[in-house]
């Protein structure tokens, strides 16, 4: 830094008590992050020439060191991004088990070995790319990068990880548990805004960004601009697919948690919900739905049974708020919610609309809170031409059981992702993971595959000396 220039500062505050401030500090400059490189390449050097059994001890003891911190993970996860407590512990869960995986997959096999054209061996090996870059969302402050660094780590990266401004505590807590397990300077935590983000990416041999759909696809035409490898994983504005045979009580229920869970701040949360059947089915489902989010009340985070927090701030209630507005401007019904419960934090009660044209921008755009939109379609075609009317693929679910119908929609649907009377949220990360049209860019997340995305393969020719 220059002397005399102070460096701006990232803050974050907790949702639910806003004059709670749980991280100030300095942006990382570009330079900054340059030098953070620098030393990040030296140490990916030597951890790939360690053998594997020593890549995955470091990572288990990774692994070990989250199980054995795990409430206190979880409770800086619901101070500072207000998720409710039942949910934060099943997030670090998650993430002990990601780092689990990922230290055997550093066992993994390289390659396979091809029949040779000559006398010998004809070979692939993956090796490292050397740097990672991640930038990431606030949303699951543990989990995305988890199951960004792990893999790369695995496969014998070094990274760089630049958290959202929002999740900078939590970022923090998780590089200095990951830095006290591995080499020094091989897993650094760069916080910032945009800027960091781009110097960080600048200056990574291979990029995973989690976040909106704008700044994605900046991220991957920047990243194939300089020609390296990368993935972007985006917005949903995912589609319940619900069949005239599907009980209407347990469908809401389902629905209503994956639309409103977190208030409906995961990218797999339900944004619309697509009724088949005539109108006394409509009806009946709209009845059962407004039933099903009027149980879910927005409380402290905080509190055992709590299921909708608060939204991560100010910009995100008014996006709630206004798209209410708009609804009501465009003669469509608010069936629930569309007002705030009062109280400190950035609550909003979790909000049902309907009426409105499928071409709305509140049917077709992420609110990224708790709103979700009732639509009606005659039959199952009309249903999945509905679901795919927007510029989002990553999830859909389908709930019913006349397996003929079932198929319908699974086949007609072409998100990345297909549940079959489950919930679009919730995600497997020993399975790829990722969507289709502007929710995702490049390879698939998590897996195996994943191992795949942070390495290059290289084919080896051996033959015998003449
Ligand atoms: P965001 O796009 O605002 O920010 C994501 C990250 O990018 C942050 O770290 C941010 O600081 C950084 N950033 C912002 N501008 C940048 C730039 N020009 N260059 C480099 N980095 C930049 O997203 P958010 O508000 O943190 O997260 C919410 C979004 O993430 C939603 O759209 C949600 O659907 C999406 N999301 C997607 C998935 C998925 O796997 N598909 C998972 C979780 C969240």
């Amino acid at each position: 830094m220059t002397s005399g220039v102070r460096a701006a500062l990232v803050r974050s505050t907790s949702p639910q008590r806003p004059d709670d401030l749980v991280a100030e500090v300095p942006e990382v400059t570009p330079h900054e992050v340059s030098e953070a490189a620098r030393r990040s390449r030296d140490a990916q050097r030597a951890w790939w020439a360690a053998a594997a059994p020593v890549r995955a001890t470091a990572l288990g003891a990774a692994a070990a060191a989250l199980r054995a911190s795990a409430d206190e993970a979880a409770a800086l996860v619901v101070r500072e991004v207000g998720k409710p407590a039942g949910e934060a512990a099943g997030e670090v869960a998650r993430g002990v088990a990601i780092l689990d995986y990922y230290a055997q997959a550093a066992y993994a096999p390289l390659g396979a070995t091809l029949p040779p054209s000559v006398p010998g061996l004809l070979f692939t090996e993956r090796r490292p790319h050397g740097v990672a870059g991640l930038v990431t969302p606030w949303n699951f402050p543990v989990a995305i990068p988890l199951w960004k660094a792990a893999p790369a780590l695995a496969a014998g990266n070094a990274v760089l990880l630049k958290p959202a401004p929002d999740a900078t505590a939590t970022a923090l807590w998780l590089g200095e548990l990951l830095a006290a397990a591995l080499p020094d300077d091989l897993v650094q935590v760069l916080p910032g805004g945009a800027e960091t983000g781009r110097a960080v990416l600048d200056a990574a041999e291979v990029v995973s960004f989690t976040g909106s759909a704008a700044v994605g696809r900046q991220v991957a035409v920047a990243a194939a601009g300089r020609g390296v490898p990368v993935q972007a994983e985006m917005g949903g504005q995912n589609a319940a697919i619900v069949l005239s045979d599907a009980d209407p009580e347990v469908a809401a229920a389902q629905i209503a948690a994956a639309a409103m869970g977190f208030a409906g701040q995961k990218c797999t949360a339900t944004r619309r919900i697509v009724v088949v059947g005539g109108p006394r089915r409509v009806d009946e489902l709209t009845e059962a739905l407004v039933l099903a989010v009027a149980a879910l009340p927005p409380g402290d985070p905080a509190q055992a049974g709590v299921q909708v927090g608060p939204v991560i701030g100010e910009a995100a209630r008014r996006r709630v708020l206004d798209a209410t507005t708009a609804v009501r401007g465009a003669g469509g019904h608010v069936l629930h919610g569309g007002t705030t419960p009062g109280g400190d934090g950035w609550f909003v009660t979790p909000t049902l609309v309907s009426g409105i044209d499928p071409g709305h921008p509140v049917a077709q755009e992420e609110t990224f809170g708790p709103l979700a939109v009732v639509q009606a379609a005659a039959d199952v075609t009309a249903a999945v031409r509905l679901a795919e009317g927007v510029r989002y693929g990553l999830v859909t679910s389908v709930h019913g059981r006349d397996l003929d119908q079932l198929l319908t929609a699974v086949r007609g649907v072409q998100t990345g992702l297909v549940k079959v009377n489950a919930p679009t949220t919730g995600v497997d990360f020993w399975a790829p993971f990722g969507g289709e049209r502007d929710s995702s860019y490049g390879q698939r997340e998590q897996g195996l595959a994943a191992l795949d995305f942070y390495a290059s393969t290289r084919t080896v020719t051996l033959s015998p000396h003449p």
